[in-house]
């Protein structure tokens, strides 16, 4: 029965995520195009024909419509159905950091003791939701935007309330321990770091803490650092032109939400 009922919890967490999912796949169209994103219909980017209910069901639409636009037979790309998914993964993740089996029962019974893991959770997974927004924005457009920024330091001064356990100074030193530096270094090193970076890194750094700051740069610095290597190797771009920088900070973010504390760990037992 237990097993049942946290089965049934992790499948409510990812239909959650992915529903949000396809809301994110809308901010991340409309944001850089500066088109007003709580009003108005959905449509297709390729014909402009209205999309309906029947066409936004996540996955299953894309899917069941044969990958191609009801209405234009355009195709459209996977990456609205694997973003669908991926939201809905993130969702099962910040699920399962914070509730136990058969948590979120006690949470509907409101029960005291689990209420507050139920907003953590849910803060975890708004903050999965900024991340996976802000990485695909700077992918399309090289850019971050104040508002997925200042999205993000909401959720760090949230978590100073309701999240895991850390003291203020820790939330505080965190928005500048990295931030501060990476300023420094785009003043002399032109073009190594935008200011979209920056505020990213304060914002998340007050989210994540200090230590959590750094480990969220260095995973970062290593994934963007690959991707750069690969980019030369392949030829895809020359020496002096620069690539997005925020989805590896982002992936860097979101590795140090889960795993900081195991990887600081792992890394001191290796000095
Ligand atoms: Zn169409």
């Amino acid at each position: 029965m237990l097993t049942f009922i946290y089965a049934l919890g992790i499948v409510f967490a990812f239909v959650v995520g992915a529903v949000i999912g396809s809301f994110l796949n809308v901010l991340i169209y409309r944001i850089p195009r500066n088109l007003n994103f709580w009003k108005g219909y959905s449509f297709c980017p390729a014909c402009q024909h209205r999309l309906y209910p029947k066409d936004l069901v996540p996955v299953f639409s894309y899917l069941l419509l044969g990958r191609k636009c009801r209405y234009c037979g355009q195709p459209i790309s996977p990456r609205y159905m694997l973003n669908e998914l991926l939201c809905g993964g993130l969702g099962v993740a910040a699920w399962c950091a914070f509730l136990e089996p058969a948590g979120f029962l006690r949470a509907l019974l409101n029960n005291n003791h689990t209420t507050p893991a139920l907003l953590a959770a849910a803060l975890y997974f708004a903050v999965l939701c900024i991340l996976l927004v802000t990485a695909w924005i700077d992918a399309d457009t090289m850019d971050i935007y104040d508002g997925t920024n200042i999205a993000l330091a909401v959720c760090g001064v949230a978590s100073i309330f309701i999240g895991p356990e850390m003291p203020l100074r820790t939330h505080l030193i965190g928005a500048a321990a990295v931030s501060v530096p990476l300023l420094i270094l785009s003043l002399f090193v032109s073009g190594a770091f935008g200011l979209g970076d920056v505020l990213l890194m304060a914002a998340a750094g007050l989210f994540l803490g200090w230590q959590g700051a750094i480990v969220a740069v260095f995973v970062g610095i290593l994934i963007g650092g690959a991707y750069g290597a690969f980019l030369l190797a392949t030829k895809r771009k020359g020496g002096k032109e620069h690539f997005a920088f925020g989805p590896a900070l982002c992936i860097g973010i979101g590795t140090a939400m889960f795993f900081s504390q195991p990887l600081i760990t792992w890394y001191s037992g290796l000095l």
